[in-house]
């Protein structure tokens, strides 16, 4: 019985570690707080976001806030990001994030639900 229980208990710390690494927002904890390349708060938690795909040759990553990550591949696909919104200053500009920027600032460094969208573009 002992052995059986200690089985089950291994097998569910693998399936978590693994949901764990799946993720491509998983953020990584700074040792100082890092600033956000789009809203430009500092925030304890960054994620990385390649502004070219590495499947398109880009190299040009940015450090940004978890919140920030989310609302971009929620906001948009893969192509538009890609296609038109490939830098930070074009991101700032575009009138949805604008919106969202302007009220994102305003937020203390805490974990923000970002709701998934249907009508992503
Ligand atoms: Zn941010
Ligand atoms: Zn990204």
């Amino acid at each position: 019985m002992a052995l059986n229980d200690k089985g089950i208990h291994i097998l569910a710390q693998t399936a978590m570690k693994r949901r764990v690494q799946k993720s491509p927002l998983m953020p990584h904890e700074n040792d100082q707080p890092t600033r956000c390349a789009l809203c430009e708060r500092e925030v304890v938690q960054t994620t990385r976001h390649h502004l070219i795909p590495r499947s398109k040759g880009g190299r040009e990553v940015v450090d940004l806030c978890v919140p920030c990550h989310k609302t971009l591949h929620s906001f948009f696909s893969n192509r538009t990001l890609l296609d038109e919104l490939h830098t930070v200053e074009a991101l700032r500009q575009e009138p949805e994030i604008a919106r969202y920027l302007s009220w994102i600032r305003k937020q203390p460094d805490r974990v923000i639900r970002v709701a998934q969208r249907n009508d992503k573009r």
